[in-house]
C-alpha cells in the first residue's frame, strides 16, 4: 500500500516507522527537516513522558474519550517502541527523558533507519478524493494520515492547516485555544519583580472558586507570570477569559511551612528584612516591604493588622490575570479535531474511509510534564498499526 502522512513530528514519525515496515510511505513535511518542534522540547532537554499518568492530566472537549487512548495497552506500547528504536529513557522524580537529555537523541532514534520518502519544503494545503484513492501533489495514495499539530508555536511549522484539511473532510474542529503558556497581569510591580525566580506554591480562582493547584518554580516577567506551574493553570485561565470571568491566582511564597506567624514570633526581634532574606530572594523582599510600607521595622514592632497583612501577603498574594500569552508562545493547542469522529482503535476517521489522524491536531491535550509528548507517541502508533 501507498501511504501519505503529513507532519514530520513525534506522531507523524512515530507512525511512519510502524507503517514503512511493510508499506511505500511519503512523508510530506514543510520545514526543510523533520522534528523541528521536538527539539525545542523540555529546553532541548524532551520531557518525553511521565509515569504518572493520571487521566486528570490529560484534557478534551470531550473527557469519557480521553482513557480510550490513555490506558495501560498504549503506554506499554510506547514504552516498547522507544526500547524497538533504541531510545533509552532516564527516570528524574516521574519526568521521563531521554538518558543523553538532548531531544536530538529521540529524533536521531524515529529516524534512524526510517525507510520513508521524505519530500521536505511540501506544505500540504489540499487532498484530492478521487474514486477510493488520495491525490496529493499529483501522487496517488491508499491512506493519509494526518499529523500537523495545531497552531501553537507556529515557527516550527504548526499554523494550522491540518484543521482546514480536516474541515474539507467533514471534521468537527473544536474549541481552538493556545495552552501551557505564560499569564499576564497588571498589578503595577512587573517592572520591579521581572526577572525574579522563586519557589511557590500557585493557585487559581476563576470567579472566586478555586479551580488548581501547583507547586513549583514561578519566573516574574516585564509582563506577568510564567514557568510550568503557570503554564499548567493557563488553559483553564484561557478558557475562563474567553467567557469573561474574573480570573486571579494566589502565590504563597511560603510554601515550606504552615506556621508563617509562629516563624515570625520566634524570629520577632531581627528586622523583617533580614528574616525574609532566609528564604526569599532579597529583591522579592525590598518589593514585598516596600508594598506593605513595613520596610525598616522589626516584626514585633508591628501591629497587629500590619502583621496580619504580612502574613496574607507572603501566603496568599492575589493577582488579577488579564490576559494570557497566545498561540505564539503557547507550547500546545487545546481542541482540535472531534475525537467522537475518531475510531480511537486505529484513529482512523469515522467519516472517511483510509482517513487518520494522530497527534496535537487532535481535540486531545496535557498538562506539563511530557503529557503532550505521549499523546502524540501513543496516537501515532495506534494510527500506524494495522495496514498490512
Ligand atoms: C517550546 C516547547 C516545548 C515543549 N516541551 C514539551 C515537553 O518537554 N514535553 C512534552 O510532552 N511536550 C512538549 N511540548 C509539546 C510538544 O512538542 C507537542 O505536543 C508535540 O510536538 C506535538 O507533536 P505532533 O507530531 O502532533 O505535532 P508537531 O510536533 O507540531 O509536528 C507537526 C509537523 O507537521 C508539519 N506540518 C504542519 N502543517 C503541514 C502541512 N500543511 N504540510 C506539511 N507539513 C506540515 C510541521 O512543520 C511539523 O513539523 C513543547 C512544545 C513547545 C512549543
Amino acid at each position: 500500500m501507498r501511504i501519505a502522512i503529513i507532519g514530520a513530528g513525534p506522531a507523524g514519525l512515530a507512525a511512519a516507522k510502524i507503517i514503512s515496515i511493510k508499506n511505500q510511505v511519503v512523508v510530506f513535511e514543510k520545514n526543510s527537516d523533520a522534528g523541528k518542534k521536538l527539539l525545542l522540547t523540555g529546553s532541548g532537554r524532551c520531557n518525553i513522558g511521565n509515569t504518572n499518568n493520571d487521566l486528570s492530566k490529560y484534557h478534551s472537549s470531550n473527557n469519557e474519550f480521553i482513557e480510550k487512548i490513555i490506558n495501560d495497552k498504549n503506554l506499554d506500547k510506547v514504552n516498547n517502541f522507544f526500547k524497538e528504536i533504541g531510545l533509552v529513557l532516564k527516570d528524574k522524580n516521574g519526568y521521563l527523558y531521554p538518558y543523553s537529555e538532548k531531544s536530538s537523541s529521540v529524533l536521531s532514534c524515529l529516524k534512524s533507519s526510517l525507510d520513508v520518502d521524505f519530500r521536505f519544503n511540501t506544505n500540504i494545503e489540499n487532498i484530492e478524493r478521487e474514486n477510493d484513492k488520495f491525490i496529493i501533489n499529483h501522487e496517488t495514495f491508499d491512506k493519509v494520515i494526518i499529523t500537523t499539530g495545531g497552531l501553537s508555536y507556529p515557527k516550527t511549522g504548526s499554523s494550522g492547516e491540518g484543521f482546514s484539511l480536516a474541515k474539507e473532510f467533514g471534521h468537527k474542529v473544536i474549541n481552538l485555544n493556545p495552552s501551557l503558556m505564560a499569564l499576564e497581569t497588571s498589578i503595577g510591580l512587573e517592572k520591579e519583580w521581572s526577572g525574579i525566580r522563586c519557589e511557590v506554591n500557585v493557585s487559581s480562582y476563576i470567579d472566586k472558586a478555586k479551580v488548581k493547584e501547583e507547586h513549583g518554580e514561578l519566573q516574574f516577567t516585564s509582563y506577568g507570570l510564567s514557568g510550568i506551574c503557570i503554564f499548567n493553570l493557563s488553559r483553564d485561565i484561557r478558557l475562563a477569559l474567553n467567557e469573561e470571568k474574573e480570573c486571579e491566582v494566589k502565590l504563597n511564597f511560603c510554601p515550606w511551612t504552615a506556621h508563617l506567624s509562629n516563624y515570625m514570633e520566634e524570629n520577632k526581634d531581627k528586622y523583617l528584612t533580614n528574616i525574609c532574606d532566609g528564604f526569599l530572594d532579597y529583591k522579592l523582599t525590598n518589593i514585598i516591604l516596600k508594598y506593605l510600607k513595613i520596610k525598616d521595622k522589626k516584626w514585633c514592632e508591628l501591629k497587629i493588622d500590619e502583621k496580619n497583612k504580612f502574613i496574607e501577603t507572603l501566603t496568599n498574594f492575589k493577582v488579577k490575570i488579564i490576559d494570557t500569552k497566545g498561540y505564539l508562545d503557547a507550547q500546545v493547542t487545546s481542541g482540535g479535531v472531534s475525537l467522537e469522529e475518531i475510531n480511537l482503535e486505529t484513529m482512523e476517521s469515522k467519516l472517511v474511509k483510509n482517513l487518520y489522524f494522530a497527534g496535537e491536531v487532535l481535540d486531545l491535550d496535557g498538562d506539563c510534564g511530557g503529557y503532550n509528548l505521549t499523546i502524540s507517541f501513543i496516537t501515532g502508533l495506534i494510527a500506524g498499526d494495522n495496514h498490512d
